[in-house]
C-alpha cells in the first residue's frame, strides 16, 4: 500500500488542472516565440495603463521608521473601497467591512476559509473560471459545479435548487461572467435571492451568495453592473484590480460585506475574515500597494479601444465563417470551434502563431476563448489566420 505524502484534497486539484497544466507547458516551456498572437490568458501584451507604475512607485516610499511593519489593512484603502463601492451602487459601504486581500483570488479563498465547516458545499458555475474548486478544497469544502443554461448562460435555477443540500453554504455567482461575457439580468438574482432565503430558512442556516465580481469595470455596450449583493442580503462581494488595471501580478483586491448584512453577521465577519487571510499565511496585500489604492482606484484599462478591439475581431471572424457570440461584459470571446475538437483546432492555430484557449480547458468544450487582451497588432496579424484556418477545415470537409 503506498503511503501518504502529500494531501487528497491536492492530488484532486493536482489531477484536475492536469490539462491545463499539460497546455501551459507546451505554451510555456519553449516559450512562446516571441512573435506569437497570445490570446490566452487575461495578461498584458502591451506597458502598463498611464498612471499605474507611477502610483506603485509614489506609495512604495516609506513616510516613517514603522511604514514597512506588520499591518493587516492600510486605513485609506478601506476607505476608498467603501466610498467608491457607496457611490457605484448607492449604498453606504462601510470601511470597516471592507477586507484588503492579494486579489481576487485572495478575496474568494478568504470568504471561504470564514464561512465553510469542514465538508460544506460549494456551487459554483459551469462554464466557469479554472479555480474555484481548488479554492473550495482549499478550505476543506467539496466543489460542486452547477451547469448554466446551455446557449444563453444564464443561471439555470432548478439546476441550482436541484444542486442544494444540507451541507450546501456557498453559491457563487460571477458576473460579469468569465468566459461567457454574460451579465445576468436583475430579474433574476431577485429569483436567486429567493431560492436561497427558501432554502436557508429550510435547512436551519445561511446560504452565502459569494458574488466574484472581477469584471465588474469590464462592462461593453454602456452596460451596467448588476450585482447579486442588491438582491440578497448575505453576499460578499469579491473583487480584484488584475482586470480593470490590467497588472494580475500586482495581487490586489477586496472582499466587502454589503450594508443589507444584519449588523451581527458583519461584526463576526469582520472577525473571521482577517482570521482567515492569516491562516492562509498572511495572505494580506502588501502596504505599499494598500497605499497606493485610492490612486489606483481610479485607473481603468481603456475600455473603448477593448471594446473597437472586440468588434473588429468579431466582425472579421463572422466575415470568415465563425459564429461569435458578442460579450456583455469581461475581455473574452467565446467563438465555436469550427471542429468539435477545439483542443485539435487551437493547436492547429498556434501552429501557426495563434494562441487561444480550448474551450475544453474551461468547460466550454466546442468553443475557443479568446482573451482580448492581446495587442492591436496581434489582432491584425492572427485575424488572416482564423479566417484561413476555418477555410481549410471547410475545405477538408467539403
Ligand atoms: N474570478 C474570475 C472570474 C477570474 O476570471 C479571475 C482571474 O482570471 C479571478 C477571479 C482571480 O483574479 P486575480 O487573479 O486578479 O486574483
Amino acid at each position: 500500500m503506498p503511503i501518504a505524502t502529500v494531501s487528497s484534497r491536492m492530488l484532486s486539484t493536482i489531477e484536475e488542472s492536469a490539462t491545463l497544466t499539460a497546455f501551459g507547458k507546451r505554451v510555456l516551456q519553449g516559450g512562446l516565440p516571441p512573435d506569437a498572437c497570445d490570446f490566452m490568458f487575461g495578461n498584458p501584451q502591451e506597458m502598463p495603463i498611464p498612471g499605474l507604475v507611477e502610483a506603485l512607485i509614489r506609495h512604495a516610499q516609506p513616510q516613517d521608521a514603522h511604514s514597512l511593519g506588520y499591518m493587516r489593512y492600510e486605513p485609506v484603502a478601506r476607505a476608498a473601497v467603501a466610498a467608491s463601492l457607496s457611490a457605484a451602487r448607492g449604498r453606504p459601504y462601510e470601511a470597516a467591512d471592507i477586507a484588503i486581500t492579494t486579489g481576487g483570488f485572495g478575496a474568494l479563498a478568504s470568504a471561504m476559509l470564514a464561512v465553510l465547516e469542514v465538508g460544506e458545499e460549494v456551487i459554483y458555475p459551469r462554464p466557469g473560471w479554472f479555480f474555484y474548486a481548488a479554492l473550495t478544497r482549499g478550505s476543506a469544502g467539496i466543489p460542486v459545479p452547477v451547469d448554466l443554461a446551455p446557449e444563453t448562460f444564464d443561471l439555470d435555477l432548478p439546476a441550482i435548487e436541484a444542486a442544494i443540500t444540507p451541507r450546501t453554504r456557498i453559491v457563487v455567482v460571477n458576473t460579469p461572467h468569465n468566459p461567457t461575457g454574460r451579465i445576468y439580468p436583475r430579474a433574476q438574482l431577485d429569483a436567486l435571492a429567493r431560492l436561497l432565503e427558501r432554502e436557508s430558512a429550510r435547512h436551519g442556516k445561511v446560504i452565502w451568495l459569494l458574488a466574484d465580481e472581477p469584471y465588474a469595470r469590464i462592462l461593453l455596450d454602456g452596460n451596467a453592473h448588476v450585482s447579486p449583493a442588491e438582491s440578497y442580503a448575505h453576499t460578499l462581494i469579491a473583487y480584484s484590480y488584475g482586470k480593470t488595471l490590467l497588472a494580475p501580478g500586482e495581487r490586489l483586491g477586496w472582499l466587502a460585506a454589503g450594508p443589507a448584512m444584519p449588523e451581527a453577521d458583519r461584526a463576526l465577519l469582520r472577525q473571521a475574515v482577517p482570521t482567515a487571510q492569516v491562516s492562509h499565511g498572511y495572505g494580506f496585500a502588501g502596504r505599499g500597494i494598500q497605499r497606493a489604492l485610492p490612486d489606483l482606484e481610479k485607473l481603468c484599462i481603456d475600455i473603448a479601444a477593448l471594446q473597437r478591439r472586440r468588434d473588429r475581431m468579431i466582425g472579421a471572424m463572422r466575415e470568415a465563417g465563425y459564429d461569435v457570440p458578442v460579450p456583455e461584459g469581461t475581455f473574452y470571446l467565446i467563438p465555436r470551434s469550427p471542429v468539435p475538437d477545439d483542443t485539435a483546432f487551437a493547436a492547429r492555430l498556434a501552429e501557426q502563431g495563434v494562441w487561444v484557449l480550448p474551450g475544453s480547458l474551461c468547460e466550454l468544450p466546442g468553443r475557443l476563448r479568446i482573451s482580448l487582451t492581446a495587442n492591436d497588432d496581434m489582432v491584425e496579424r492572427a485575424l488572416p489566420v482564423f479566417a484561413r484556418t476555418i477555410a481549410e477545415v471547410r475545405a477538408r470537409a467539403g
